[in-house]
């Protein structure tokens, strides 16, 4: 599919997205829809509808009829379906590509890796039969084995945010259909051009109709997923409010549900670090894709005179950033992905020069020359900002920065492992030493040294702690397979004629 764009001139309506049930787009009124945006141009490119308790109804039927035989099929054959999918993936990524910039405003070279690091999990889960595998142990009691199994939940949802409209869906929904269970997908209706294209490649790739399906909407659909008892699972990934609503809704009901949730990361620069590096990393963990990422730096803890050496680098790549529409070359920062958020952004700007933060540069003025209706906002960079001030507790999601300035290590290490928040975190040193200290100290799953976004690789796991995430296990890899499955342990006695054990009532003893 491809969402038309607005031509010149001449008449134009915004196409009306479906939402996917059953295997085939389910058409709604145009009453029941809401504005998609081109947050380059300001312009409602599409219109997208709002689903709640009858579309997440029909998808919940529609997938527990295709369980069964999806469960069953063998993982040979089910494998083979992946491996077409990554097939078609790849080839569209492209589309795939245009359609998140379209839609969310990152620069297309960014929106290309993004498609790239989901295609890693759905390359992981090619792999299923041997994911899928148990374990079987021999003799474990006499003439007694055991042997256990993984057997998928049944329904089960994904409820994703509108910053990676690919990656993360492609970061949940693999790994829950390699495990034999049906899928509903709720996304971010901000962004929803490339969520249709990934529902027709599934068709393509011969997934069988009804075990990928997509409900479009707001709080209304997600309250239908939450309360819906043929849902026997979620992974949400979006702000920690409404995950806390997920999580604690969900499991009151008795589902399994993970939420990955809101940051506020923190990068440690010492005084030995590579500077002209860890220039580069903060301006563009900071900055990137406006700072609409989760793993986005947003604090820069300088310990000793780090930030004094770090500033004046950093200032000159700031003078050096192209903002703009996120298809033309050489842009280096798309705009905000709505106008609200833009405004939510320019508040928080406010309130940091007005908690006492020095305002270094600021992103409010930009108007960008040739789409004035585009929701930009330049880049903005606070020094000096302390602990308890509001823009050091809490998210912004936008294109702030903020330098943080301790004395010492200790200091910054205590901040880090205060923080409410704890997704991903980086350390820039050349001591290896020191880093390896941060490695083990520090309070936060995910930590790169001298790595400012230190996602791991499609096959491991990814997740944070604290605010940052509410469940045990995390996505992707080995904790999604756990997620998404149950274990069945299975003790099995086959007696040699004349070795029956007889009647005992005592507990049965395996020695
Ligand atoms: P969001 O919480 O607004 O939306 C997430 C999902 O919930 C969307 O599908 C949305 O339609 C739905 N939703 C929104 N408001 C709702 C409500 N009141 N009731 C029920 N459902 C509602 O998040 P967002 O703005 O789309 O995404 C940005 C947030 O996601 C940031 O906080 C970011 O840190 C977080 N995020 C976290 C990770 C992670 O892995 N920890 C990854 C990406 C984004």
């Amino acid at each position: 599919m491809a969402i038309e764009t607005r031509p010149e001139s001449g008449a134009w309506a915004p196409e009306i997205l479906s939402h996917w049930i059953g295997g085939r787009p389910i058409e709604v009124p145009p009453e029941r829809t809401g504005p998609v945006y081109n947050p380059a141009t300001g312009e409602v490119i599409a219109r997208v509808p709002r689903g709640g308790t009858a579309e997440v109804d029909a998808a919940v039927a529609a997938a527990k009829a295709a369980f069964p035989a999806w469960r069953d099929m063998p993982l040979i054959a089910r494998s083979s379906i992946f491996f077409q999918f990554r097939h078609l993936m790849y080839e569209h990524r492209e589309e795939l590509a245009r359609l998140i910039t379209r839609d969310h405003g990152k620069t297309y070279p960014d929106a290309l890796t993004e498609v790239m690091r989901g295609l890693e999990t759905v390359e992981y889960a090619c792999g299923l039969p041997t994911l899928m595998a148990g374990m079987n142990t021999p003799s474990v009691s006499t003439d007694v084995d055991v042997h256990t199994l993984r057997q998928p939940l049944g329904v089960v949802a994904g409820i994703t945010p509108f910053n990676f409209p690919v990656m993360v869906p492609t970061w949940i929904y693999p790994v829950a259909l390699a495990c034999g269970n049906t899928f509903i997908l709720k996304p971010s209706s901000h962004t929803p051009g490339a969520t249709q294209l990934q529902a027709e490649l599934w068709k393509q790739a011969g997934l069988p109709d009804g075990v990928f399906n997509v409900v479009y909407g707001g709080r209304e659909a997600v309250t239908a997923i939450v309360e819906h008892p043929g849902i026997e699972a979620i992974q949400f990934v979006g702000s920690t409010a409404v995950g806390t609503y997920v999580y604690e809704e969900g499991t009151r009901r008795g589902k399994r549900v993970t939420s990955f949730t809101s940051a506020k990361n923190m990068m440690l620069v010492l005084p030995d670090a590579d500077m002209e590096l860890a220039a580069d990393a903060a301006v563009a963990a900071g900055y990137g894709s406006a700072g609409e990422r989760c793993m986005a730096q947003t604090l820069i803890v300088a310990i000793g005179d780090a930030g004094d050496r770090l500033r004046p680098l950093m200032l000159d790549r700031i003078a050096r950033l192209n903002v703009g529409p996120g298809m033309e070359p050489g842009v280096d920062m798309g705009p905000i992905y709505t106008a609200d958020h833009r405004a939510s952004v320019v508040k928080w700007i406010d309130r940091g020069e007005a908690e006492g933060a020095e305002l270094v540069v600021d992103g409010r003025p930009f108007v960008h020359p040739t789409n004035p209706k585009g929701f930009f906002l330049g880049v903005t960079l606070f020094d000096h900002v302390q602990p308890g001030m509001d823009i050091y507790n809490e998210e912004i999601f936008g294109p702030v920065l903020g330098m943080v300035r301790v004395g010492t290590y200790d200091e910054a290490i205590r901040l880090l492992n205060g923080h409410q928040y704890a997704n991903g975190t980086a350390i820039f040193t050349t001591d290896g030493g020191a880093a390896r200290r941060f490695e083990l100290e520090s309070d936060v799953p995910m930590v790169g040294i001298n790595v400012p976004i230190p996602v791991p690789v499609g096959y491991l796991s990814f997740g944070g702690a604290k605010k940052s995430a509410l469940g045990d296990l995390k996505m992707r890899g080995e904790d999604s397979v756990r997620f998404f499955s149950r274990s069945k342990e299975v003790t099995v006695r086959w007696p040699e004629p004349g070795r029956r054990p007889g009647l005992s009532l005592v507990f049965p003893s395996n020695r």
